[in-house]
This record gives C-alpha cells, sequence and structure tokens, in this order.
C-alpha cells in the first residue's frame, strides 16, 4: 500500500474516519486514524469532528514529530508514530473510544482467551496499558508495552488501539476488537467465562493460518 500516491492515501483516511463515525466505532471528536506514507506517516487532525475532515485535513508528519505547517495533527501523534516506527508490518493505526472496548478499559480488564476469535488480535489476551493523560509519551510507552506481539490493545480509561497492514485490515480489527468486547461484557453479566486451554488456542493458531483476511 506505500505504493499509494499521498493522495490515494489522504483520501483512505478520510473514508476510514467516516466509517468508524457510520459503525459507532467513534463520536464527536473522539479517536483518530494514521497511515504510513513516503518518509514519514499521514495523522488526522485534531479536536475536528469528522463531519467537518476533507482530505486536505490530513497532517502530513515526519518521523521527528514535524509537521505541516499551519496545521494541528491528532494530539496521540506519538503513538501512532511510535507504533509506524518500531512496527515495520503495520501501515495503519486507529485509535477509538468505542462503547465496551472503553467499558472494559475504565476496569482495567485484560481480555482473556474466552472466545477464539481472540487470536485475530495475535495472542491469546488483549492486554490493558496501564493509564497515561492523553497524548503523553508516557500513553504511547504503555501501548507499546501492551502490544508487544499484538494487533490491538485496550488503553485504560480511555479505549482502544487497532492495527493493520493497511487501513482496511485495522478497520477489522478494531470492529472484531470492539465485538469481542461486547461479548466479553455481556458474558460476565452472566457469570464466570470457561476460557479456552493454551492448547485450545494453539489450534486456534493454526486454524487460522491462511484462513481468509484473519490469516495470521
Ligand atoms: P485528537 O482529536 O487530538 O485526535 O484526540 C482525540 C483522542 O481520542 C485523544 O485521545
Ligand atoms: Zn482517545
Amino acid at each position: 500500500m506505500q505504493q499509494l500516491s499521498e493522495f490515494a492515501l489522504r483520501e483512505q483516511l478520510l473514508v476510514a474516519s467516516q466509517q468508524l463515525l457510520v459503525l459507532g466505532l467513534n463520536k464527536g471528536t473522539s479517536g483518530n486514524v494514521s497511515v504510513r506514507c513516503d518518509s514519514g506517516f499521514l495523522v488526522t487532525p485534531s479536536g475536528m469532528k469528522v463531519e467537518a475532515m476533507s482530505s486536505t485535513s490530513m497532517v502530513k508528519m515526519q518521523w521527528d514529530g514535524s509537521f505541516e505547517a499551519n496545521k494541528k495533527p491528532s494530539s496521540e501523534w506519538r503513538f501512532h508514530r511510535d507504533i509506524m516506527q518500531s512496527r515495520p508490518e503495520i501501515n495503519a493505526v486507529i485509535h477509538t473510544h468505542s462503547m465496551f472496548a472503553t467499558t472494559l478499559a475504565c476496569l482495567h480488564k485484560e481480555i482473556p482467551p474466552f472466545h477464539y476469535m481472540i487470536a485475530i488480535a495475535g495472542g491469546d489476551t488483549i492486554r490493558c496499558a496501564d493509564y497515561a493523560l492523553f497524548g503523553s509519551q508516557a500513553l504511547s510507552d504503555y501501548a507499546l508495552a501492551a502490544l508487544v506481539e499484538r494487533k490491538a490493545c485496550l488503553l485504560a480509561n480511555h479505549g482502544m488501539i487497532a492495527l493493520g497492514r493497511d487501513l482496511e485490515d485495522a478497520l477489522a480489527v478494531c470492529q472484531e476488537v470492539e465485538n469481542l468486547c461486547e461479548q466479553y461484557w455481556r458474558t460476565l453479566q452472566v457469570g464466570a467465562p470457561n476460557l479456552l486451554t493454551e492448547e485450545e488456542m494453539r489450534a486456534v493458531f493454526q486454524q487460522f493460518k491462511g484462513y481468509g483476511n484473519w490469516a495470521i
């Protein structure tokens, strides 16, 4: 996808932001999205409603944190940058305050292997990163630690992050993680879930090899 022009990537970033709104995964000005581009990355603007965004609102950033004049990148540009710099296989990052992920994140709950689909996030848990102020370097550091060998994590008292090889993949991970969070939340209303064993999860990872879009 890095071969796409900057113009095309700006359009894709806009479409992804609009999809997050339509799917109810983000509301108002919460959340942000980024995509890798030539010599840096593009990120959504700070504090702007999706309805007011156009492809030119997207902010081009360099790895040193510098950005286009007269624009304001997402306050979370640090974790977008740090994730893409430390994970060469990742080309898109989505952050949401979606309802169920955020609910569990407010409880500082790690998602255990209660459902086999947890494997799509890369392991048998989805970790919850420690709390830090939004926009801070500490938040980025905690998120990176929670994302080791994972494509998603929760952010304590805040929301979630989903990663992908491109924006379509990141959106699919984001949707599925929110789905899993709702299922886990609903399960907890009734009782304690029966967790899958390590051996059962190993079989799931095996089964996912070469399985459609989720091929691990
Ligand atoms: P921005 O509008 O600055 O991207 O902030 C939204 C957000 O979710 C902060 O965590
Ligand atoms: Zn946020």
